[in-house]
This record gives structure tokens, C-alpha cells and sequence, in this order.
């Protein structure tokens, strides 16, 4: 990390994170410690996920409806828009701007378990691109959307992909935020293709601190992110050693958010999968320091979870 130059000789990091929505009580207590933690950092935005088929509407509203209660955090729903028709998705957005939401991460969603392809549904919006569309007519929305740096598993191309991004941009997405990646140049690669496709809105890299290989593994190979061999051998033989494997995520992420601040990225959004302390750990590395003493809280339980989307 030599070469990398001194966070203090950067501007703060602009942040924010991704939480998913807890199915148990003890689980919701570790998601507020988390939140707690995480706020003093003084985040753009929290965005709450929507599980798969809109399976978690009902709780990603709850959590979303005491952020704006409880705190003082802008809020970010993630809304799907597979196996929905319009009209349930525009009443879904309509109340989450009468709440006052004002931020939504607009997605296609993936399809059900057990079925092969993505069929939308028949009076549904069939793409993210359309989502944003109707998005747009209900209300002035903040909307961000997601990209691909590896192209999204069941594109026809990779020039498929960001045509399709810029569709989503076109349509009035203000921000990308990327699938998650751990190959710095494959995401550097990636800004230069949407630049010459024109897209000038930010595309703001997606890291994910590994708390699991094998999981990453999993997720990976269902969301056609890749994992590098170099990080398969890091986390060798560590299977039952989850202090040191904790020790290396950190220097993983660590060192591949620093390249990407090396590299003028100053926006970092972060898969939290509701736990705190490795993504403080990586905040504060960025240059990212709480803006008032933090409140006393309990640190979150380091049980695994697994993430809903
Ligand atoms: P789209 O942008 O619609 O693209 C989907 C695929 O269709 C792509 O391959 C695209 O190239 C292709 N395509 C688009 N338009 C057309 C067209 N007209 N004709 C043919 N092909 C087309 N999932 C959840 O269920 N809940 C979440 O909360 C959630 N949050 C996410 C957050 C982020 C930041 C990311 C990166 C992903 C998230 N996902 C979530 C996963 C996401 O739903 C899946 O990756 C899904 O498969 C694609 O969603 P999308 O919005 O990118 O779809």
C-alpha cells in the first residue's frame, strides 16, 4: 500500500449503507446497533433492500417508516418490480413519498426460486428501465439504479448491459450503484465503457467486506460477480479461524477501497449485511470520522446472517 497516498490528504469520503430487513426480533436488535453505529459517519443515504419478489414489503417499510422516525438519516427503499403489476407498485412508491421517502433504488428483481427465466409480469413493468419510467410520473424521486461491472449473469452482452444502464438513466436515475466486485481494474474498466456510452451520472462502486468466503462464493456465483483466485487463496485453510479471517477481510477490503481512492473514486457504497464493525474499520480508513461523540451502544451480535436479495 506504499504507493497509495495518505487518507488524511483526501477530502471524506461521501457514504452510504445497505442494510436488509431482519426476520426475527434478536436479528432486528443487531440491524438498530448497527444503524447506531454506522450514523455517526454521517452517511448520504441508508438504503433498506426489498426481498426477492417483494417478499419483505412489509418490513422493508416498517424499517424504512423509524429510520424517518427515529433518526436523523435519509432513507433509501429498494422496490422491485417482478411478479407485480404497475398498480401495486406505484402504490407501494405512492406510500413510501407520502411517508416522505424521497430516495428509491429502483430494481427488476430476480425471478422466484425454481423458475428458469425471468418472466415479467403480464401488467407489470418488465424492466428496471420501465420502473424508472413509471417512478418518475408518481413523483420527483430521488432514483438510483443498479450496474453491473461484470454484466449482469443473463445479459446478451456486455454492451447489452450498459446500453441498458443508460436506458435506466435516460429514463431518470440519477445514480448507479454497482453490484459488488473485487478486481479494481474490472470496475475502472467499467467507468470508461459507461463514459464513452455517455453516461455522466455517478456510478458508485459496491463493497462488500467479506465475512465468509464460502458465502461470497455463493452469492457470486449467483450474481455473476467473480472472485479472484488470489482472494481463494488469502482466505486458505481459515475455514475455523474466524479471528484471523476477520483480520484478513479487513486488509482485503482495506486495500481495495484505498486503490479505488488512489484512483479519484470518492463515493463508497457499503453492503453491510447488518453488521458494523468491519465496515466502520473501512470508513475510517477512507478518512471518515464521526461528526458527534458517539452514543454508547452495544456492538452488534457477529453471528453470521444471511443477506435476503
Ligand atoms: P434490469 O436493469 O432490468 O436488467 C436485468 C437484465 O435484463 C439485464 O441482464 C439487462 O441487460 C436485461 N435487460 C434490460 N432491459 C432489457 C430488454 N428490454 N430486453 C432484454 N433484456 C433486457 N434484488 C432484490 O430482489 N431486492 C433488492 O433490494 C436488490 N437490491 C439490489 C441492489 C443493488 C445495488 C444491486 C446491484 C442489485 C440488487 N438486487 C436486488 C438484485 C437485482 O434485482 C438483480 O440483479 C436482477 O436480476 C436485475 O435487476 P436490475 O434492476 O439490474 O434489472
Amino acid at each position: 500500500i506504499g504507493a497509495l497516498p495518505a487518507p488524511a490528504g483526501l477530502p471524506a469520503p461521501k457514504l452510504s449503507f445497505e442494510f436488509f430487513p431482519p426476520k426475527t426480533e434478536a436479528l432486528e436488535q443487531q440491524l438498530w446497533a448497527c444503524i447506531r453505529r454506522l450514523a455517526p459517519l454521517g452517511p448520504r443515504f441508508v438504503s433498506v433492500t426489498y426481498g426477492a419478489g417483494g417478499s419483505t414489503q412489509a418490513r422493508t417499510h416498517a424499517i424504512v417508516s423509524r429510520i424517518l422516525r427515529e433518526t436523523a438519516l435519509t432513507p433509501a427503499s429498494h422496490l422491485t418490480c417482478v411478479g407485480a403489476s404497475r398498480a401495486e407498485v406505484d402504490r407501494v412508491a405512492r406510500d413510501y413519498w407520502d411517508m416522505g421517502v424521497r430516495h428509491l433504488v429502483a430494481l427488476r428483481g430476480d425471478p422466484p426460486p425454481g423458475a428458469e427465466r425471468y418472466e415479467p409480469h403480464p401488467e407489470g413493468y418488465a424492466y428496471a428501465a420501465d420502473l424508472v419510467e413509471g417512478l418518475r410520473r408518481i413523483a420527483p424521486f430521488e432514483i438510483s439504479v443498479a450496474a453491473y461491472p461484470e454484466t449482469h449473469p443473463t445479459a446478451l452482452s456486455g454492451d447489452h448491459d450498459v446500453d441498458n444502464l443508460k436506458r435506466k438513466i435516460d429514463a431518470g436515475a440519477t445514480r448507479a450503484i454497482t453490484q459488488y466486485f473485487f478486481d479494481t481494474e474490472v470496475y475502472l474498466r467499467f467507468l470508461d465503457r459507461c463514459a464513452a456510452a455517455g453516461i455522466t451520472v455517478p456510478i458508485v462502486p459496491g463493497i462488500f467486506p467479506v465475512n465468509s468466503i464460502n458465502q461470497v462464493r455463493k452469492f457470486s456465483a449467483m450474481c455473476g460477480a467473480s472472485v479472484p483466485d488470489w482472494m481463494g487463496h488469502l482466505f486458505d485453510g481459515l475455514e475455523n479461524d474466524p479471528e484471523t479471517r476477520r483480520m484478513v477481510s479487513a486488509v482485503v477490503a482495506a486495500e481495495q477501497v484505498r486503490l479505488l481512492q488512489a484512483n479519484g473514486v470518492d463515493e463508497f457504497h457499503f453492503y453491510t449485511l447488518n453488521r458494523p464493525d468491519l465496515v466502520y474499520a473501512i470508513a475510517h480508513i477512507l478518512g471518515a470520522r464521526p461528526s458527534a461523540p458517539e452514543e454508547a451502544s452495544a456492538p452488534a451480535s457477529p453471528n453470521g446472517v444471511a443477506e435476503e436479495r
